[in-house]
């Protein structure tokens, strides 16, 4: 029996509750922030209640093995974990839900499903875990369709073979995170790519949106470890050949990762596997200046030092999470290798943070696990809790968005004090009140950083989602005037369509409109991602 998300929030539906630090954080820091001596949140949304309209499609009775109009199940696949999902999901009501939820059980039943939708004139979505933070599984696909199709891909969640001399593992594109992690480990192995959503969100998303994973530098993305893959498209299956990367013209693999469901759904993937590390050495180190501290980043991104951490928060980052109240900048440093000591690489790194103004205390390197010490351990703690955070603050009517990109260091000084200044009057436009603001670097390239932004305000329940598409915009726009990127790694979906339309050159677009028109020739998969809807 899989496990499954619970569906007013985070984490699995048979351990509901919500981290006490998670509740504690929120309500301590914006209780104040706010001046509100007591929250009233709304109460966790009674499904049986909620508001959807009839399905608009009958499921034919060959399908009944595995697909379904169930009321809950459609309003499951009608939300991923975006802002204005969890805005949907504590107002219960469901403008928008699959027709049909189809828990396919091999690439026969998608095509017979691609079959179907055509015939009956349906988009079809895939679903993997539902983790989306732009709109991606949102089915809002234009009133060209007659109905939309959920394609959960759960039950594709084995690893199916290992090439211990390769170190690579053919994996199904349903499969959690957690379930690769443990699969792999019983054979020293990891896939060692940990998105923030890992326990939720599968092989299949994760290649779908490019995400990016433990890696702060160097080996980021999912990309890296893609060997090969299948992929079922209305047009029929391809699979493209498994080999170490090559250079025999365009890459086909690299024409999938990213297509966000719009060209076919990924089946399973061959992946480069690592054994897991041995040697590992972790640190904070305080800068009083933020751009002080992504300087020193700069320079150590480009010294081919590679380390396996190398993230900044800024001070409000640290005081919203119950970090630190040192009102200081705090850089984390880490190496790992499954193979020899980091002392040297960690020692040069911090030569490079100490000519840049960075305090630290060299004696939590002895600790075997100085990743779990001091600031570093309470910033890990929080990080892979933070998928809580909506369920406590979106209640609360307190809207939490976040904003990224991806620009060159020429240009990320400009971006950055412009974002915090549009940023911060969009927020008092919006909601009448400053918020809180934050910044910090997710991941970063010799080349230029992955800046990460979180706010939070105090929204009014009735106009939450215009008051955050409000802020959203204004940092948007920042971003691509300067020369940054519509995303880093949370994909385009239906919220970034717009900025990712002036993003591209036209003609780009016109190629990737002749694509889809080869794989997807009725212009089913997944409408209003990658390529504009009619709507
Ligand atoms: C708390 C939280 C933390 C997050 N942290 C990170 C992070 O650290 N790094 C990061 O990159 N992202 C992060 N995300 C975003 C999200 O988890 C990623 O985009 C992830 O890759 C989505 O995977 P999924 O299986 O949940 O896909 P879904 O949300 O189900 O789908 C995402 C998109 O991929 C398509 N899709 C899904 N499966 C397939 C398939 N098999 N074939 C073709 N298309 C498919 C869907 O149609 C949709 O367009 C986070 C999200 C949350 C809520």
């Amino acid at each position: 029996m899989q496990q499954r998300m619970k569906h007013w929030g985070w984490g699995f539906e048979d351990k509901p509750e919500t981290p006490p630090l998670v509740v504690r954080n929120v309500e301590s820091y914006f209780s104040s922030l706010f001046g509100i001596r007591e929250f009233k949140p709304v109460p966790i949304p009674d499904l049986n209640e909620a508001i959807i309209g009839a399905p608009r499609l009958n499921v034919p009775h060959r399908f009944s093995g595995f697909c379904t109009t169930d009321k809950i199940e459609r309003i499951r696949h009608a939300v991923g974990r975006s802002f204005l999902d969890y805005a949907t999901i504590y107002s219960n009501r469901y403008d928008y839900a699959p027709d049909v939820v189809a828990f396919v059980r091999s690439e026969e039943d998608i095509q017979e499903i691609y079959n179907w939708a055509v015939q009956v004139r349906a988009a079809v979505i895939p679903f993997g875990g539902g983790t989306s933070t732009s709109g991606g599984v949102e089915p809002i696909v234009g009133p060209d369709f007659a109905g939309v199709i959920a394609v959960d891909m759960r039950r594709f969640n084995r690893i199916l073979e290992t090439d211990h001399v390769s170190q690579s593992a053919r994996m199904q594109a349903g499969a959690t995170g957690n379930e690769i992690e443990a699969a792999l480990k019983t054979n020293g192995y990891s896939l060692r790519h940990y998105p923030q959503s890992l326990q939720h969100s599968t092989l299949g998303g994760w290649i779908a949106t490019r995400s990016a994973g433990h890696f702060a530098t160097l080996f980021t993305r999912i990309d890296d470890y893609v060997q090969n893959m299948r992929v079922v498209t209305p047009a029929g299956v391809i699979e493209t050949r498994r080999m170490p990367p090559d250079g025999a013209g365009p890459d086909p693999d690299r024409l999938f990762m990213g297509s966000e469901g719009g060209l076919g759904i990924i089946t399973e993937a061959w992946m480069r596997i690592q054994k897991r590390p041995r040697f590992r050495a972790s640190i904070a180190v305080f800068f009083d200046d933020f751009l002080k501290g992504c300087e020193a980043i700069r320079v150590i991104a480009q010294s081919g030092l590679n380390p396996s951490n190398l993230r900044i928060i800024d001070a409000e980052e640290a005081r919203v999470n119950h970090v630190s109240a040192r009102n200081q900048s705090i850089l984390f440093l880490g190496f790992e290798s499954a193979d020899h000591a980091v002392v040297g690489q960690m020692d040069r790194a911090l030569e490079i943070c100490a000519d840049h103004g960075g305090q630290f205390d060299r004696e939590v390197l002895g600790h075997p696990d100085s990743n779990r010490q001091a600031e570093q351990g309470r910033w890990r703690d929080i990080f892979v809790e933070t998928g809580y955070y909506r369920e406590v603050t979106t209640p609360r009517n307190i809207i939490y968005g976040i904003m990224e990109t991806s620009i060159t260091w020429d240009k990320f000084p400009t971006v950055y004090n412009s974002v915090m200044s549009a940023v911060q009057a969009a927020i008092k436009e919006a909601t009448g009140r400053p918020g809180s603001l934050s910044c910090r670097f997710s991941y970063v390239y010799p080349d230029g950083p992955a800046p990460y932004w979180s706010f939070y305000c105090l929204g009014s329940r009735d106009e939450m989602k215009q008051q955050w598409k409000h802020v959203k915009t204004a940092a948007t726009n920042e971003f691509l005037k300067h020369g940054g990127s519509v995303t880093h790694h949370t994909s385009i979906g239906r919220d970034n369509m717009l900025w990712y339309e002036k993003q591209t050159d036209p003609l780009f677009r016109k190629s990737l409109a002749a694509t889809r028109k080869v794989f997807d020739p009725a212009g089913i998969m997944n409408p209003g991602v990658i390529y504009p809807s009619t709507r």
